[in-house]
């Protein structure tokens, strides 16, 4: 044992199984205090989502119980993470560090004067890599830059091997009489719990564990061709347990491959292809953040910085409302703030309707969803968000508007996702749901008009775009 005591700080990692810093921590200690700090925030920060934080509570009275049978005990403080490390540190005269690092660019530079805070002092300072399969600096070009597209990106990203999953410290004892705040809820971010989901998936290891296994089994084989139809379970929802870190994305990208491996049928195997590519994008935009942490303020597309996008907050609202007129966007903006989950591809659907067709700021839709989304994760919500505007890393190019009506006939025909999320349209026929109705009308007796023309927009849309570019190139 190298340290008589030492921290694993929780972040976005909570899981006892597959932890690469909480099982190097536990080998090197004879003591480990594992803790979570919880931010300050209130109910008025644009990150917090009463459903978000309600499926992080679970998460971490889950991993309390997990942690307990190890014989450890979860500690959970409040407040700026370096001085509630520092101080907990001096309170339990620890001698190290350890966590698993974080790829947004506030968790690094937390990570950054932590780093120097440990050195000044002696202590053991131990990050690793857990979030990822592969960091920052392991997928470059050749000539040693990140890449911007996806494909070779994601070409390279397979190319190389795949860390395998390990296995869950056999035991873990923290010292005793260390102070802990009790285990939040709601109210520790003065969030009512009136505004979020009605239900929630189970939080906690076993039941990320029970999921996997049922996405093996039901999703994956049929995923290559389902995937894009917003009915029913035809993508694996494990969006919060890779956001929170309930499950390992090792174990994860390893069940699929095994599955790959063992099943004896193409169909599934290009399943388990398709599923193993979208990771990759969750790495691709990880990367893009931690290479590009100003895609947080401003396009990734220094060409499209400073567009003149519109204020109508009208519009805005009825898009937050579900109240469009135009069903595969409501259907889409009910499903989220009902569930806290949107498929893939209404994703995309709602975001270029926001952004196409409202020319409203991309940035107003990404704060909307990372408070309503249980999987609302920085960087792919942001790649997400600039992709659907045009102005992102391997974007949709500005003059490739998506059509909602034929992205619904095309992915919803028979109006099954439709009519689940918009009861008004139960018995409106499939052909209305997939038709711009005749001007001055909606798609059904009980449903709002389109509030915009998609077809004049669209050319509008363009039109602004081409101005805006005119313009920047001239000056
Ligand atoms: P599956 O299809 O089962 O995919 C498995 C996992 O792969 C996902 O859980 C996710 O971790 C990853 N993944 C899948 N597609 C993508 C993608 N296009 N980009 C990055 N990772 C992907 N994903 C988030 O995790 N958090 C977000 O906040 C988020 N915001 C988005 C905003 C917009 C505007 C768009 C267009 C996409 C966004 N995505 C986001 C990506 C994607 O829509 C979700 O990851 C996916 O829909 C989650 O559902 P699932 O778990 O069933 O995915």
């Amino acid at each position: 044992m190298n340290y008589r005591r030492s921290i694993h700080w929780f972040r976005r990692d909570l899981r006892v199984s597959d932890n690469t810093a909480l099982l190097a921590a536990a080998a090197a200690s004879v003591e480990v205090t594992p803790v979570y700090i919880l931010s300050e925030w209130s109910g008025t920060h644009s990150w917090t989502g009463a459903g978000r934080q309600a499926y992080l509570c679970g998460c971490l009275a889950s991993l309390a119980s997990n942690l307990s049978q190890l014989g450890a005990r979860l500690i959970v403080r409040q407040g700026d993470a370096l001085s509630v490390l520092a101080q907990l540190i001096e309170e339990t005269r620890t001698e190290a560090l350890f966590f698993n690092r974080d790829p947004d660019p506030f968790g690094a530079s937390v990570e950054k004067r932590l780093q120097a805070w440990c050195k000044e002092r002696g202590l053991g300072f131990h990050p690793f890599k857990d979030i990822a399969l592969h960091e920052r600096d392991e997928v470059l070009t050749a000539s040693g830059s990140p890449y911007r597209v996806y494909t070779p990106f994601s070409k390279a990203w397979f190319a190389l091997p795949k860390p395998k999953p390990r296995r869950r410290p056999s035991r873990l004892s923290t010292p005793q009489d260390i102070a802990s705040l009790p285990l939040p809820t709601l109210a520790h971010w003065k969030l009512p719990a009136s505004e979020g989901p009605s239900s929630l998936p189970e939080s906690g290891e076993r039941a990320a564990r029970a999921r996997l296994r049922r996405v093996l089994r039901d999703v994956i084989p049929f995923y290559a061709e389902r995937r894009d139809q917003p009915a029913g379970h035809t993508t694996s929802r494990l969006g919060p347990d890779l956001r929170w870190g309930v499950l390992s994305v090792r174990e994860v990208f390893h069940r699929v491959e095994e599955l790959a491996r063992e099943c004896g049928s193409a169909a599934i195997r290009r399943g388990c292809r398709v599923f193993q590519q979208e990771l990759a994008w969750r790495e691709f935009y990880l990367q893009i953040l931690w290479h590009h942490p100003e895609v947080l303020r401003s396009e990734f597309n220094p060409e499209y910085r400073g567009l003149p996008w519109e204020v109508r907050p009208r519009h805005f609202r009825r898009w937050t409302e579900g109240t469009t007129g135009f069903p595969i966007v409501d259907a889409g903006m009910r499903q989220l703030r009902e569930t806290g989950f949107l498929p893939n591809r209404v994703r995309m659907i709602v975001a270029m309707f926001l952004t196409k067709d409202l020319r409203a700021n991309w940035r107003l839709g990404e704060r909307w969803f990372i408070r309503h989304l249980l999987d609302g994760e920085i960087a792919s919500n942001n790649g997400g968000w600039q992709w659907s505007a045009g102005v992102g890393a391997d974007a949709a190019p500005y003059f490739r508007i998506q059509n909602p009506w034929t992205q619904t006939k095309r992915h919803d025909p028979e109006g099954l996702y439709i009519r689940q999320w918009i009861p008004e349209l139960k018995n409106v026929p499939s052909h209305d749901l997939w038709t711009p109705p005749a001007p001055g009308q909606s798609a059904g007796p009980a449903y709002p008009k389109p509030i915009v023309d998609h077809a004049v927009e669209r050319e509008n849309t363009l039109e602004w775009f081409k101005n805006f570019r005119a313009r920047r190139n001239a000056g």
